[in-house]
């Protein structure tokens, strides 16, 4: 039996329904990393993956609240603390009804690795609520995020854990989570990242990941010496912060996003997106998509409840390039040889894990570039800690300064696991390339910090 099949055997228990995914990332991971488990037997002998598997502790909490009808609700609240070996613990928050412990064990797992690529001494984490933000008040998101943080605060600190925003937490809840924060410790620290500018927050931190997965597919086409996205029509998935912002920085520099998607269905725009009337839609009036039509009638709507769950209408337009950014088991198979047959060149991750494990395998056997969602939305992680440093030093970056680091570090991830890659026999698949980087890392300083 291989190194990867003995593994995976014996962490087949942990594919209880709740921790499908979780066991989905896991189980690449593990195949990935197997030449470099076989060239060094220390990462056995100090049972690396095994400790890497477990997180260090799993917190889940009751909360509750007053909704604007005086009804008391109650939802369950978790954050998961997955590996401090590089730094204090880091990851967002999700709020969405689909939150489960096993889906934030997928997330922490993923965030361990991906914060290790980045470089930067953070660590892995992830948390949130099955808390469902849509058609809520502003008043209920606010009560909902105060008794939210009345129990989360017990375990974060700005050397500890320093949460973010996921799905369903953008600045606003951030903003009445650290109030609350503040107001039961008396501390104004930088505690929470994704902060609004006026307290602590750092220029470009809603535009990092977006812009960062677009900095890495540029970079990732160049050392595969395709051409690069300027003048290329794409198509980008989601409409939230991760969509929202590829499709402006591929409108900067020059291509085209014809599409974009929410839960209720895809937009398809020939003549590219709008994005204002996007941003309107979604950040201002947090409306669905199918408003869109009123302004551009000429565009199509496809709803979603008319395609079967292993197709979808955002991958069935022809394109350059394909950017997943909305949730995770998005892209399927067939959606991934839709694309191909399309004439598909490069598929990188915006969301975390949106392509299944089939279609991924796809990309990689027709040699499509394909960027991995560790280490293609880094970007939002990065200027995370750029936001922990400028609190830390109580000082504010330029914008231009963000936004040339974040390239910098987005073109050195890209780079290294092409390098990895090619020195681990792969050369050409980012996915090995991303998980043997990240591990190493990790398990190298746990290693060295003992047991
Ligand atoms: P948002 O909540 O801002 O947006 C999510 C978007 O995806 C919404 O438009 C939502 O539609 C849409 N969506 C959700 N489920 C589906 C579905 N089944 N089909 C089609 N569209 C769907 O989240 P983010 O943009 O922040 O996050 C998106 C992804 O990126 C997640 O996987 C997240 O973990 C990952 N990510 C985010 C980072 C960040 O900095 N924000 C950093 C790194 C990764 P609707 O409006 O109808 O709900």
């Amino acid at each position: 039996m291989s190194v990867a099949e003995d593994n995976i055997k014996k962490f087949e228990n942990s594919n209880c329904e709740d921790n499908n995914v979780f066991y989905q990332a896991m189980e690449e991971v593990i195949y990935s990393i197997a030449p470099l488990l076989e060239s060094d037997d220390k990462y056995s002998r100090y049972a690396i993956l095994d400790r890497l598997v477990v997180p260090d502790r799993v917190l889940k909490f009751k909360v509750v609240w007053m909704d604007d009808n005086q009804k008391v609700c109650v939802n369950t609240g978790y954050r998961v603390q997955f590996n401090n070996s590089l730094g204090p613990y880091k990851g967002g928050l999700r709020f969405h009804p689909t939150v489960t412990e096993g889906v934030l064990k997928f997330l922490g797992f993923e965030q361990i690795l991906k914060n290790s690529l980045t470089g930067l001494p953070i660590g892995g984490a992830k948390g949130g609520s099955d808390f469902n933000p849509k058609g809520k008040s502003d008043f209920e998101i606010m009560k909902f995020c105060s008794a939210f943080m009345t129990e989360l605060h017990k375990y974060i600190g700005p050397r500890i854990d320093i949460p973010a925003g996921d799905i369903g937490v953008g600045s606003r809840e951030i903003g009445y989570l650290y109030g609350e924060y503040k107001k039961i410790t008396s501390s104004y620290e930088g505690v929470l990242t994704g902060k609004p500018y006026m307290f602590g927050g750092s220029l470009m931190r809603p535009e990092a990941t977006g812009y960062g997965v677009v900095y890495f597919t540029n970079t990732m086409l160049e050392i595969e010496s395709k051409d690069s996205l300027e003048g290329k029509v794409c198509c980008v998935s989601g409409a939230g912060n991760v969509a929202l912002h590829v499709i402006e920085k591929l409108q900067d520099i020059g291509a085209m996003a014809v599409t974009c998607s929410d839960s209720n269905g895809t937009i398809y725009d020939p003549r590219g997106v709008d994005l204002a009337l996007l941003k309107e839609l979604k950040l201002e009036k947090r409306l669905s998509l199918e408003g869109y039509l009123l302004t551009h009638p000429e565009s199509k709507f496809f709803p979603a409840y008319q395609y079967e769950e292993d197709s979808h209408a955002v991958w069935d337009i022809p394109c350059y390039a394909a950017f997943p950014c909305a949730t995770q088991n998005e892209l399927t198979e067939k959606d991934a040889q839709n694309l191909i047959s399309n004439g598909c060149v490069s598929v990188t991750e915006g969301a975390n894990m949106p392509c299944t494990r089939e279609a991924t395998d796809i990309f990689l056997s027709h040699n499509i570039c394909f960027g991995p969602a560790k280490a293609a939305n880094a970007g939002g992680v990065v200027v995370s800690e750029f936001e922990m440093s400028q609190n830390a030093s109580m000082t504010k970056w330029s914008y231009e300064k963000v936004d040339e680091k974040l390239k910098e570090i987005m073109q050195q991830i890209c780079t290294r696991i092409a390098l990895t890659a090619k020195d681990y026999g792969v050369e050409g698949n980012y996915v090995d390339g991303a998980n043997i980087a990240g591990f190493k890392k990790v398990a190298d300083a746990m290693i060295a910090e003992g047991i």
